[in-house]
């Protein structure tokens, strides 16, 4: 059986399906940019493509024409007659009703081998999204994304940039990232009030940097850049270890305290991590 393209606005219209602004409800109108979704996602017949909020399923029926198969996860009732009887029939298709930050991932996935996430996701929950799927360490070769664009910019930040914080260090631990494309408002119903990007991020084998302590690594970042003007002493001595002590990390890592957290990489991040964590 053929799939069908799904043309969004008829099926809203079809429907008579309200919008809930809350749940991050911007449905994709133009096919270009489902198309380009899937390419940039490298999709193939091999993969289990996991789509977190489907909509009325534009993007999932451009998944389902090549993917072996496409779990997709949706939280409105509304949607979930729609996507049945659209999409219900494609023996590839199976639909989970749920919060996507309540989902258990790894029974999901069960025993396939080349998992795909791709998603235009609810702009609300980016970033709680990104960071279980990441922290949770499921085998997803890659998450493929649309994401509000300033967010894009975060996870694709170098150190020095305005853009570098808590969220591009997580996101580069795990992950290389890559921009696929930008998406202006005209291509959604309704238009959101920011640009999109579309973000590839591949998951590597292993993190990027070699880190003793995960916790630890994280904490430090975080205190880091919660006190963004600050030097990185001020964020870091919260972490607890006596002044002498701490001083003789920082000397031991070869990171002046007085720098911002900003200016640091990943590789000094973790390097002062594991200094810090020799004198826990
Ligand atoms: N994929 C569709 C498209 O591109 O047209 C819709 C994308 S829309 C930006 C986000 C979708 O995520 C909506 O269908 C919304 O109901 C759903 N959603 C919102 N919060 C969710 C959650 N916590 N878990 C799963 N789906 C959610």
């Amino acid at each position: 059986m053929d799939i069908q393209d799904v043309k969004t606005a008829e099926l809203v219209k079809k429907y008579n399906f309200k919008f809930t602004k809350s749940l991050g409800q911007n449905f994709l109108v133009d096919q270009s940019v489902p198309r380009d979704i899937v390419d940039g996602a490298d999709v193939g017949p091999e993969d289990l493509v996991i789509e977190i909020g489907p909509g009325v399923g534009t993007l999932t029926a451009q998944l389902l024409k090549i993917a072996k198969r496409v779990v997709a996860i949706e939280l409105d009732d509304t949607l979930i007659p729609i996507l049945t009887e659209e999409l219900g029939e494609y023996p590839n298709f199976s639909l989970i009703h749920n919060d996507a930050l309540k989902v258990n991932f790894d029974e999901v996935i069960g025993d396939e081998q080349s998992v795909k996430l791709v998603a235009n996701l609810p702009y609300y929950v980016t970033t709680p999204i990104i960071v279980k799927l990441l922290k949770e360490k499921h085998k997803f070769k890659s998450l493929t994304i649309m994401i509000q664009k300033e967010v894009a910019e975060r996870m694709n930040a170098e150190p020095g940039n305005k853009d570098y914080g808590a969220l591009t260090l997580l996101v580069q631990y795990y992950c290389n990232t890559k921009i696929v494309r930008k998406v202006p408002p005209a291509c959604f119903i309704p238009r959101p009030k920011v640009d999109s990007i579309v973000i590839r991020l591949d998951k590597l084998d292993e993190p990027k940097v070699k880190v003793d302590n995960e916790k630890l690594f994280f904490d430090i970042i975080r205190s880091s850049f919660n006190m963004r003007r600050k030097t990185l002493w001020n964020g870091v001595k919260s972490i607890g270890p006596a002044k002498e002590k701490l001083e003789a990390a920082f000397e031991k890592a070869g990171v002046d305290s007085k720098r911002r957290g900003e200016t640091l990489s990943i590789q000094e991040f973790a390097t002062l991590s594991n200094c810090i964590n020799e004198i826990l």
